[in-house]
């Protein structure tokens, strides 16, 4: 494999137009002026500020990028403290790799999030362990990055203010679409980054260089994927739901699969599985939260399997709550299709919300069913409360938890539809007292 490290003295230098990039990033006109205010900072200090990473990326790319890197090399917590002397703000949280997440105070009185890192050197003392970080110069700062396609910086102060600095043949890599690490033993480093390049080959249409294979057998070789830990490899594949597009999600859990990558971190899933589970995702996308997303998502990638459970850090105690509700449907599923509409809501609001989403992957009678539940009928509610029907003369309160199940009943049924036929139902049943004893 070629050492792309020594072109690191002859680098490339571009002007840009720094109107023009930011004027493409469309910052909020608040962020702009925090910007410039960092900007006359780092001047003064004599401390270059640069951008890096996916925003310069996405910039060639033509891309709209959600979040920036704002790089300083130099004392970070000293310059935050003196810029806080002029604009409104506070640290929110400071990472152990030197990077600090500040909110902005705006003259509207607006708050905005901004991620500032010191540029800085890493030191990886056993492989796929967190490495430990050292404030250093910005040529360090893009050695330890992980593609060279994230490997370009965008000047916003002397001694490189307006430049674009390509120290590692990332334009070209860029424009040509390849996603190349940065050495061989860049995954053993951090096994982390194959996933980060499976994201962008997708997400770009990007190739993969040699040397990102050569990598890879080398972390291969080296055992490497098995020491990350199950927290990691979890963050990593939320990151596949959190970042991508779902209409990406299969094409990425089937080349990480193709590339040997589930196997190697210890995971044995079926690869047959996964346009299943991308295809229920995408029926239940509108209908769900992100958290309830990400659990259906892990749940139905390892399903029953209390390894895969163990190995991405799962709770045991939820495995063992998935499986007995999947002992309570597997022995009534094949009922389902002969029940009433009330019995079967009854029945599916029985088991609990995930594992009842989870499980309708595997049981083909089921999905139909808890499709229908999600969409339509479990949004039925009857429009009256129990606190109306105290009102009516109804004070204990199982008789008022009966009443409003027959009435949703009955909505269910198509038998009422609005709140006056509610109270009318409401009034016939009062007279007839064996209802309600
Ligand atoms: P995205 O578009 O997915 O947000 P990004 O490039 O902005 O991509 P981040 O995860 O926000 O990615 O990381 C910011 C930058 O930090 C990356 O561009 C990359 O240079 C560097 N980076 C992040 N994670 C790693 C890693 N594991 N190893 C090396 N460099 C990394």
């Amino acid at each position: 494999m070629t050492n792309i490290i020594p072109e690191l003295n002859n680098f490339q230098i571009e002007k840009i137009d720094l109107e023009e990039f930011l004027e493409f990033l469309n910052l909020d006109s608040e962020v702009k002026a925090f910007l410039q205010k960092a900007c006359e900072l780092a001047k003064k200090r004599k401390e270059f500020l640069y951008f890096a990473g996916g925003v310069v990326r996405d910039y060639f790319l033509r891309k709209n990028t959600k979040d920036f890197d704002l790089v300083l090399e130099g004392n970070l917590e000293d310059f935050l403290k003196e810029l806080f002397k002029e604009v409104r703000g506070e640290i929110l949280f400071k990472s152990q790799f030197l990077t600090y997440k500040v909110n902005i105070e705006g003259n509207s009185g607006k708050t905005f999030i901004i991620d500032l890192v010191t540029a800085r050197r890493e030191l990886y003392e056993a492989p796929a362990t967190l490495p430990k970080v050292f404030p250093s110069s910005f040529k360090e700062d893009i050695l330890r990055r992980d593609f060279t396609i994230n490997t370009l910086i965008l000047g916003l102060t002397p001694p490189y203010e307006g430049k674009l600095l390509d120290l590692l043949g990332g334009k070209r890599d860029l424009e040509k679409g390849i996603i190349r690490p940065l050495h061989l033993f860049s995954f053993v480093e951090d096994p982390t980054r194959i996933f980060r390049g499976i994201r962008y080959k997708v997400r770009f249409n990007f190739e993969w260089s040699e040397e990102f294979y050569q990598a890879l057998n080398k972390a291969f070789e080296i055992s490497s994927l098995e020491k990350l830990t199950g927290s990691r490899i979890y963050q990593e594949l939320k990151l596949y739901l959190l970042k991508e597009s779902l209409e990406n999600l299969k094409d990425l859990l089937e080349l990480t699969y193709d590339l040997g990558v589930f196997e190697k971190v210890g995971l044995k899933l079926k690869r047959e599985r996964f346009l299943n589970l991308v295809k229920w995702l995408e029926v239940l996308e509108k209908e769900l939260t992100f958290q309830e997303k990400e659990k259906v998502f892990f749940w139905g990638l390892i399903w029953n399997s209390s390894e895969g459970a163990l190995r991405l850090g799962l709770s045991i105690k939820e495995l063992n709550k998935f499986k007995a509700s999947e002992e309570f449907i597997k022995s009534r599923v094949s009922f389902l299709s002969k029940m009433g509409l009330s019995e079967k809501v009854e029945f599916l609001e029985k088991v609990p919300f995930l594992p009842l989403l989870v499980l309708s992957l595997f049981y083909e009678d089921l999905k139909e069913e808890v499709l229908n539940w999600i969409k339509v009928y479990r949004k039925i509610k009857p429009k009256l409360t129990g606190e109306e029907l105290k009102k009516m003369g109804i004070s204990e309160s199982p008789k008022i938890g009966k009443i409003l199940k027959f009435l949703r009943d009955k909505h269910l049924e198509g038998k009422i539809r609005s709140e006056e036929e509610e109270k009318q139902l409401v009034e016939q049943l009062l007279e007839e007292e064996s209802f309600l004893n």
